[in-house]
């Protein structure tokens, strides 16, 4: 079998070398923390950033490819998965494989290494989700909910602590850029106005829904258009333009077939002292509450056309619904910087999600 070939394939050394890195500790940082070192992105502090994942990022890598050659029910042998996990090794040895970091000339190096880094994995969440798609195919059974339950909480733990080996990359990828925004810290904006972040993703989100649909129900934003706080605006693009997607398709096809005017979706932006939080309410007819245990479970959706097995091209090409994946992976991202995804809703009227957003940005990131 192909499978088996490839996993004999790598070395005993190797795998030796992955078990033994994957025991190390791994160290978290914060937002804070990001900020302030990042504040200064001298060559001095950059050679100690590369040294830094150096060592940080083959532990974070060697527990995913441990995990991921361990998985229970047989997930671990599904093709999609044993190409995620190579590419997991061959991250795993090209960061092994690099000498040690001495000069700046070692330090560019080593940034080029880690950006083809961060290419290779792009399409891991929907090559796993395929993997779990072949799973209960080659099952030839019902998959019951504790198994469910425990392919859910590893792919909880592998995408948070993807999210968090990708922003430690991008972030030292981009304390290189010579000439930074106003504001700017590597991906972190120190004044990014959720408001205009809200605005921008809900833009998007509209233009995906009139593609669908033929037509989209207006958004509208309210809260202090001057009022900023530090975050990364792609992280908050995310949750928000997949929060806004959710809305206005409910709201679309809730009152497709009527001729009563369709309910706008509303957007409320406050500024707490911890939190930074974002309502988004809609008037697409709420969710059952015998669905709501079910909408942060990948995988889950009730999206008619679910995307077929050729998942070449998905993180171009998004689309409106149908992964499953918008509400888990919108939380993780919240929940990466010490934030919260909430859902209520209120069936026969509508859905408020509270996007919590920690302003302090103290917290460190959650590592498993
Ligand atoms: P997807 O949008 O791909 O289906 P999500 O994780 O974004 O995946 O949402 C999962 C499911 O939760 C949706 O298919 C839908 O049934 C339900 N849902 C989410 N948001 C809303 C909402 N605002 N109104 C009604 N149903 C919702
Ligand atoms: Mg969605």
């Amino acid at each position: 079998m192909a499978v088996k070939k490839v996993a004999e394939s790598f070395s005993k050394a190797l795998a030796d070398e992955v078990q033994r890195w994957g025991g190390m500790k791994q160290t978290g940082v914060s937002l804070r923390y990001m900020m302030e070192f990042g504040a200064r992105p001298t060559q001095k502090n950059l050679l100690l950033s590369a040294q830094f994942l150096h060592k940080e990022l083959p532990t974070r890598i060697a527990r995913r490819a441990i995990e991921l050659e361990a998985l229970p029910f047989g997930l671990s042998d599904e093709p999609a998965v044993l190409k995620v996990r190579d590419w997991y090794l061959d991250s795993f040895r090209d960061l092994r494989t690099f000498p040690e970091i001495k000069d700046t000339s070692d330090e560019l190096a080593f940034t080029q290494m880690i950006k083809m880094i961060k290419v290779r994995h792009n399409n891991v969440v929907p090559a796993m989700a395929l993997g779990v798609q072949q799973l209960k195919r080659d099952m030839n059974r019902k998959v019951v909910p504790e198994e469910l339950e425990e392919i859910h909480q590893f792919l909880d733990r592998f995408y948070l602590s993807r999210i968090g080996i990708r922003m430690l990359i991008g972030q030292h990828v981009a304390l290189h850029d010579p000439d930074p925004e106003p504001g700017c810290i590597g991906q972190i904006n120190t004044r990014l106005s959720p408001m205009l972040v809200a605005q921008t993703a809900s833009e998007d989100a509209r233009s995906i829904c009139y593609r669908e649909y033929g037509s989209a129900p207006e958004v509208n934003i309210y809260g202090d258009p001057n009022f900023t706080f530090p975050y990364v605006p792609s992280h908050l693009h995310l949750m928000v333009f997949e929060l806004v997607k959710n809305s206005l398709r409910a709201v679309q096809e809730r009152h497709m077939n009527s001729d009563k005017e369709v309910p706008p979706v509303r957007i409320i932006v406050a500024d707490g002292i911890e939190d930074v939080t974002i309502k988004i309410s809609d008037e697409g007819g709420g969710i059952p509450r015998s669905g709501l245990p079910k909408i942060f479970t990948y995988l889950y959706s009730t999206a008619k056309n679910p995307p077929d097995e050729n998942y070449k091209g998905v993180s171009n090409s998004v689309t409106m619904a149908g992964y499953g994946f918008g509400l888990p992976i919108s939380r993780l991202y919240a929940r990466y910087f010490g934030g919260d995804l909430q859902i209520i809703s209120m069936e026969g009227y509508g859905t408020d999600a509270y996007l919590h957003l920690s302003r302090l940005g103290d917290s460190q990131e959650p590592l498993s």
